[in-house]
């Protein structure tokens, strides 16, 4: 089975409905993960729709100064969200230092449940990594999604000690970056993304279709020197490995992968 480990269906519009066919043609289990509520609401009526499709709750660092004072309000989806995500810190597209603080309580918020309760965290890291990575630590996750990295190889080594897993998405195509990280991350640590559907809208100003994780996986066997079908393999027994005793996960694992 195909694996999209960090997408946004709700921000699919009138493409929604040819894309959960798309999904259930191809058989594409999805992450959907949210940046605030209503994202997150919205995500839960998609999943309604569609048997391979896990909505996760997550306030993205972006939305951190519109959450960060009213932290206990987002309890409820907390609790009922099987993974979290999308969270983390971005000291790249953020600029404005202010900002860094706040993201960071923010996500200190969210890590701190996600130990508590013993769920898998999918995370943005973007010009933060090491940040992040201290902040895992601190808060002794030990399951996480490290969704797009493209950091520094050093802090991406001392990830993958950790225990860490890594999506690779469509900047795959684009950046000699990301290829060597593709190539550089150890094969049992590897998971397939499109963020979409922006992730290309931002690389090449077109709006993907789930498909598009059939090309990411192609790029990675090419650049991996395997084939489609044992990067396919590869990807699914990663995840399967990474939620095989979550109890949050125990009825996806039995509907989607049983
Ligand atoms: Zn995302």
């Amino acid at each position: 089975m195909l694996i999209d480990a960090h997408s946004h269906l709700d921000k699919y519009e009138e493409e929604l409905e040819s894309a959960l066919k798309q999904i259930n043609e191809h058989r594409i289990f999805t992450i959907s993960t949210s940046m605030d509520l209503p994202s997150y609401q919205r995500n839960l009526k998609i999943a309604d729709m569609c048997d391979l499709v896990l909505p996760t709750f997550g306030i993205h660092p972006w939305n951190a100064s519109e959450y960060v004072g009213r932290l206990e309000g987002l309890r409820w989806a907390i609790n009922q969200s099987p993974m979290i995500g999308e969270i983390g810190l971005d000291h790249h597209f953020v600029t404005d230092v202010s900002q860094y603080p706040v993201q960071t309580k923010v996500l200190e918020f969210f890590l701190a449940a996600a130990s508590q309760q013993g769920k898998i965290v999918n995370l943005h890291t973007k010009g933060a990594e090491k940040e992040v990575l201290d902040l895992l630590r601190r808060y002794n996750i030990q399951r996480a999604i490290i969704h797009w990295y493209s950091g520094p190889l050093d802090v991406l080594q001392a990830m993958i000690e950790q225990g860490l897993y890594f999506t690779v998405g469509v900047e795959v195509f684009y950046s000699s970056h990301i290829q060597n990280i593709a190539q550089a991350l150890p094969s049992e640590r590897l998971l397939t993304e499109t963020d979409n559907p922006g992730g290309q809208k931002w690389l090449k100003g077109t709006r993907a279709t789930p498909l598009l994780i059939r090309d990411v996986v192609q790029k990675l066997a090419e650049l991996r020197k395997t084939t489609d079908q044992a990067m396919i393999e590869t990807v699914e027994s990663n995840f399967t490995r990474l939620i095989h005793d979550d109890p949050w996960l125990l009825d996806i694992r039995n509907r989607v992968f049983g």
